[in-house]
């Protein structure tokens, strides 16, 4: 199934889309718990509650569509340098603070988060902060976690994904670099575009399914994530060895190559630019730089 929220004439709904895109059929569920987006439904399937009834259809191009998970329960865990050719270029970049000499691949994944407020939906402005000359597109799979769990092993692992999102990581890279850790960087206001719609693990093999990003039409990334360093069970087991994983967690896998800054000169995000993201068995999520 594919999830989608939405708001219509000033509130929130999530509904399932049809298989032509074409249509939303609203859940029945109270306005609280619509504005959370999809969190409910994936805790109630965690539980194994049966789903709310469905509404009638509504034209999905009369909705607005958001980001599925509007304001994730808590912050977004993040991979940073998860593919092998990218992992050489953000090292190449002198903006690596986490870059070691004679060594561009990480031994173990390297984790961050980005505060849940970062989160923008679908056609939502990526606004230029004034304190950085530095943004950048990161184009990634993100997990969704259905069933929570603590100590899981990586061949259980794959039991606890609900399904997939696109997510944008966008990276103010001075502020990476500058500040050693990457959390602030990575979080400020609007820099988690996320969408269109969820999709669930039954409708997609996340483990190789190809991602790219295009700016202003132009090709930028595009590569599968067959070719993650760490695979989804690894980064499940590793992220849940200490802390447990909850419904709704979201893990963006990390970004191939071909970000702004791997070129020379990078090539950085402007105002009036657009990003579109696009991931197999999903669609594409694009968003404007203001
Ligand atoms: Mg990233």
């Amino acid at each position: 199934m594919k999830i989608v929220a939405y708001r219509l004439n000033g509130r929130s709904g999530v509904g399932l889309v049809s298989a032509d895109l074409q249509h939303v059929q609203p859940f029945d569920l109270p306005e609280a718990q619509s504005d959370l987006g999809a969190q409910a439904l994936i805790e109630m399937q965690a539980r194994g509650d049966t789903l709310p009834a469905l509404l009638p259809a509504l034209a999905l191009h009369e909705v607005q569509i958001v980001a599925p998970l509007p304001r994730p329960r808590r912050n977004i865990f993040c991979v940073g340098k998860n593919y092998f050719a990218h992992a050489k270029e953000f090292a190449g970049s002198g903006f690596d603070s986490s870059a070691k000499s004679g060594g561009d691949i990480p031994a173990d994944p390297i984790i961050f988060t980005k505060v849940p407020e970062s989160v923008v939906g679908p056609g939502a402005a990526i606004e230029m902060p004034a304190v950085s000359m530095a943004i950048d597109y990161e184009a990634e799979l993100a997990v969704i976690i259905g069933r929570g769990g603590k100590g899981i092993a990586a061949k259980d692992a794959m039991a606890h994904v609900w399904g997939y999102t696109i997510l944008n990581d966008i990276t103010a890279r001075d502020w990476q670099g500058r500040h050693q850790q990457w959390h602030m960087g990575k979080s400020f206001d609007t820099f988690c575009p996320m969408g269109p719609w969820l999709v669930s693990a039954d409708e997609l093999d996340g483990t190789k399914t190809g991602v790219r990003c295009y700016v202003n039409g132009e090709e930028r990334q595009n590569a599968s994530t067959a070719d993650l360093i760490f695979d989804i069970p690894k980064l499940i087991e590793t992220l849940s060895a200490g802390i447990t994983l909850y419904p709704g967690d979201v893990i963006a896998t990390g970004t191939p190559v071909g970000v702004g800054i791997g070129f020379k000169p990078p090539k950085y995000l402007q105002a009036g630019d657009v990003v579109r993201v696009e991931i197999d068995g999903i669609g594409s999520l694009e968003n404007p730089v203001r």
